[in-house]
Formats: structure tokens, sequence, C-alpha cells
């Protein structure tokens, strides 16, 4: 379980500075310009482009020192190490972020070898060039405890950005499809999950991807996760070997969990014959977030209901169990 961060997946978010720019559809809703906007009353000026971004506090970034400091404790009690997400509240391969900030960020990183740092990123395509000019090309290659990772939400974007992945040469790399936005099919990628890597030699992991996060969307004006979409990922990783972690549903779910739940609300079916959801994406009128925002209840491939039961209710249970695998086989101590 987290330490310091609600996030299913870390144990510490570290943010290096705060502000960003919408560069995507898995941008729609961004939680930290809204967060942002809300502490700068009402307006964020730290987003968009040409604005400054703000640096975080000295004390922010003696943060990550302390949590270095007390690895023998943690491991000792959850037998693993700690693991640190940067960022949440902005993007490492922002353009409008001066490479002195990113040195600044990888000298951190040096100084805290017991941490492992999970460098995400919707900037994928900055990642090779930034890394370089920050350190050197092979800075991240060195560096067993920085795991990169990608954020997919569609088809297109895996296809654009996961070679984009595959070419910076990072000791452990993973997707973080959230929110995943409609199907995608990954069996064409090159894997680097236990098979592969048995069968290449124990020695090479630097190839492949070696870890797959699946989540749906929460907050308000969510949109829906066709259940098909995580439950084809689940099996892709499966077949491949590797681990994967279902993070949330997001703010819905399907009728007969709704309805076991004492959950489901009448009041606000959509007429007979609409529709929202398929397997294959959204459909209009009902793509519109406004419009989802007020639907009590959303139409699943014109048969069944999602219900909106809010992000704690709808869990994150995938066919009855929890997923929560991580690329254990890699540097753990
Ligand atoms: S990249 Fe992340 S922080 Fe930046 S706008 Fe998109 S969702 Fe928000």
């Amino acid at each position: 379980m987290s330490e310091n961060s609600k996030i299913e997946w870390t144990d510490h978010t570290f943010n290096p500075w705060e502000g960003c720019q919408k560069v995507g559809p898995g941008c729609d809703h961004c939680y930290a310009e809204a967060r942002n906007a809300r502490f700068a009353g009402g307006t964020a000026i730290n987003w968009g482009p040409g604005a400054p971004r703000r640096r975080t506090s000295p004390a922010n970034w003696r943060k990550p020192l302390a949590w270095n400091t007390n690895h023998a404790a943690f491991f000792a009690e959850h037998g693993r190490r700690q693991r640190v997400f940067c960022a949440s509240l902005a993007d490492v391969f922002d353009n409008e972020v001066d490479d002195t900030w990113r040195r600044d960020l990888f000298g951190l990183i040096e100084l805290t070898p017991n941490l492992n740092w999970l460098l995400l990123t919707k900037r994928i395509g900055n990642a090779f060039e930034m890394v370089a000019r920050a350190r050197s090309h092979d800075w991240i290659a060195g560096r067993d405890n920085v795991w990169l990772g990608a954020t997919i939400v569609n088809q297109e974007e895996a296809d654009r950005d996961i070679p984009k992945l595959l070419r910076v040469p990072a000791r452990v790399r993973f997707l973080s499809m959230e929110p995943l936005l409609g199907p995608v099919d990954l069996t064409s990628i090159p894997w680097g999950g236990i098979r592969t890597t048995v069968l290449d030699g124990w020695t090479d992991r630097t190839h492949g991807i070696h870890w797959v996060i699946v989540g749906g969307e929460s907050g308000s004006g969510a949109r829906p996760l066709h259940p098909s979409w995580p439950r084809a990922l689940r099996d892709q990783c499966a077949q491949a070997w590797v681990p994967f972690l279902f993070k949330q549903w997001g703010e819905w779910t399907d009728e007969d969990w709704g309805e076991r739940a004492g959950l489901r609300d009448t009041a606000g079916v959509l007429p007979s014959g609409e529709f929202l959801l398929t397997t294959e994406g959204y459909l209009p009128p009902f793509d519109d977030c406004e419009r989802l925002a007020a639907a009590g209840n959303v139409r699943l491939d014109g048969r069944m209901l999602m219900d909106r039961v809010g992000k704690k209710a709808a869990g994150r249970q995938l066919d009855g169990r929890t997923h929560d695998e991580f690329p254990a086989l890699w540097r753990t101590q």
C-alpha cells in the first residue's frame, strides 16, 4: 500500500515543478490543472504554452533524500524498495521546462539510489533528446532505479508513442493506460516479460515493455471504461508474461454490479435505443463530456447499462479479482 500517495502503484509522489499544458485526449480532465486553478483563485497561471512553470520548494526537493535514508526501515516492513512517481502535477519532459531543472532532477535521482524512480510522461517523444541534453544519451541505461513510462490512452497513441518509448534505453519501460479511452491491441509490440527475458538471456532486459497499468477515468465528466478493453489488455499481458496492474474502473460500473450493490439509480436511464459505448469506442452525442457528466447511467453496446456509482464503489476488481502485478523481478532490493 502507498506510504505518502493515494495512487495504487506508488509509495510517494514527487513534483520537481508544477504546471503543464494539455497535449492529448488523456489530458481532457487534467486533475493537476484543476488543482492548480483552485489554489490560484480560479485560473491556473502555470498552464499552457509559454506559461512559466513553478519550481517546488527546496524543502520539497529534500523529501526524496529522507525517503532514501529510510530505505532499510521501509524494506524491513514491506520487503521491497520504495517507488516514487515523478511527476503528478507536471511533465518531466515538458518543452517549457529548462534543461537545468531536469539536470537538477537527474542529480537528485543520482543521490537517491535506494528509490525506484518512475518517470511517467505524455511527451515520450522528447525523452531521448532531453535525457541526452541533461546528462548523456546512455545516462538512463546506466540507472537500474529509473523506470520510464509513457501514457497511452488509445490505439493511435499506442502506434505513435510506443516506438518512441522503445527508443530510449531505459532498464524498465512501462505503459500507463489511464484513462483508457478505447480498445488497444498491443500484440505486435516487443514485450519485455519474463518469458522474453528467459529466452533472450537474463542479463538483457533493455528491450521491450516490462509493465502495463490500466485504469478508467475518475472525476466530473469521467468517461466510462468498456469492460472489454481492460480484459483484452489483461489477456495480452498474460500471454506475454508481462505484469499487469488494474488501477481502477473510474466512476462507472456495469449494471450487474450496481444492482447487486443496490446502487442503481433508475431516474437517469437513457431513452431506449440510445447508447454510448461499444467495444469500438464512444458514440455521439454521448462522447460529449458535459452530457456524460449529467447522465446517471449509460448504455453499453445497446444492451445493458453502466451506472455512475463513483470511483470508490466501482472499485478495482476485474472479473472478481485484483490485479496488482509489478515488474518485481527487476531490482527489488
Ligand atoms: S500531461 Fe498530465 S499534467 Fe500535463 S496537462 Fe496532461 S494530464 Fe495534465
